[in-house]
């Protein structure tokens, strides 16, 4: 696919889910996840995260499913899988389609099964800042299911038969992955596990660093999970101060999501208030990734570290 993005819709698409559905998102995610619900011609119904590891919760899921519901799509956020086993009985228990968000989530696993192989698809992007990510925009659908594979294909590439490339059988789209991006994407794809295996160890390093530090909360990962960190996500009541503090000191940190998708702008259509959802308000207001690519030396991470402590005076 030519971006995550598309991946979300086609999957949407070739679902045949659209006008007159609803699908089930999470509020606390990039914008794309909703988005694509809306360009699929469907209507996002968003639900909270759970307060620690902010994915999102399976009771909210089954609260939320209402006569028009027709899909759940979950976000493995920030390298870490939804709790599928949970999500999979709610989607069974109402006749509902589980897809994946799989866009931060690159060969992470959740009870052994890893990211795109739970769902009935799995969107991935190749972003240059995600875990796999090309040189630009780049994405992929799995799925086990050929029917819809084959569907989701010719969408997008302009709905063409298999037999006649002038043949449209769809109207579909342009969203083909760019060749040069697949070929810098395969040499990449080999060394995936080991750049995982990279920033798991640099997660270790924070944990075991922070544990003195009461003023932080550090990542939960859920036991069932091999997170592959697409961030380090820490939770602080100093958030900002705390920023600036590391950006006085050359240290990059981001916040993700200063604002959850139920307040957007673009989604105010949608009629929901501030205080619907006060686990995603409230991690807008504490979240801060620190730096965990892969490459990061020892003593980068000892530099973060040292001024993450200082700045609480340990
Ligand atoms: C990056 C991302 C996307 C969109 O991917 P693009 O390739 O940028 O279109 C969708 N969902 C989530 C959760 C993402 O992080």
């Amino acid at each position: 696919m030519g971006n995550g993005t598309d991946a979300l819709e086609l999957i949407l698409a070739g679902l045949g889910i659209g006008a007159g559905d609803e699908v089930i998102v999470p509020t606390n995610t990039f914008v794309a996840t909703a988005e694509a619900v809306v360009t699929a011609g469907a209507r996002p119904r968003f639900v909270d995260v759970l307060p620690d590891t902010l994915l999102i919760d399976p009771d909210a899921v089954a609260a939320a499913v209402g006569p028009r519901t027709a899909a759940v799509l979950t976000v493995h956020l920030f390298g870490q899988m939804a709790d599928m086993t949970a999500l999979s009985a709610v989607t069974a228990r109402h006749g509902l389609v589980l897809v994946e968000d799989a866009a931060q989530a690159h060969g992470a696993r959740f009870a052994g099964r890893r990211a795109g192989s739970w769902g009935a698809a799995g969107a991935f992007s190749f972003y240059p800042g995600k875990n796999l990510g090309a040189l630009g925009d780049g994405g992929a659908v799995v799925s086990d299911d050929p029917d819809l594979i084959d569907r989701i294909r010719r969408l997008a590439d302009h709905g063409r038969s298999d037999t006649d490339r002038y043949v449209h059988e769809l109207v579909g789209r342009n969203s083909r992955l760019d060749t040069l991006q697949a070929a810098v994407l395969s040499a990449k794809l080999e060394f995936l596990s080991e750049w995982s295996e990279a920033r798991r160890r640099h997660a270790a390093y924070y944990d075991a660093a922070f544990r003195g530090v009461p003023e932080i909360r550090t990542p939960a990962i859920d036991e069932a999970n091999e997170s592959i960190y697409n961030q380090y996500t820490i939770r602080t009541d100093r958030r900002d101060a705390l920023q600036a503090h590391l950006k006085a000191r050359e240290i990059g940190t981001a916040i993700y999501y200063p604002i959850p998708l139920h307040l957007q702008q673009c989604f105010a259509y949608l009629g929901y208030k501030p205080g619907a959802f006060p686990e995603s308000e409230r991690a807008a207001k504490e979240v801060l990734s620190l730096p965990v690519y892969p490459e990061l030396t020892e003593g980068q991470l000892g530099e973060v570290v040292e001024a993450v402590r200082e700045f609480y005076g340990y």
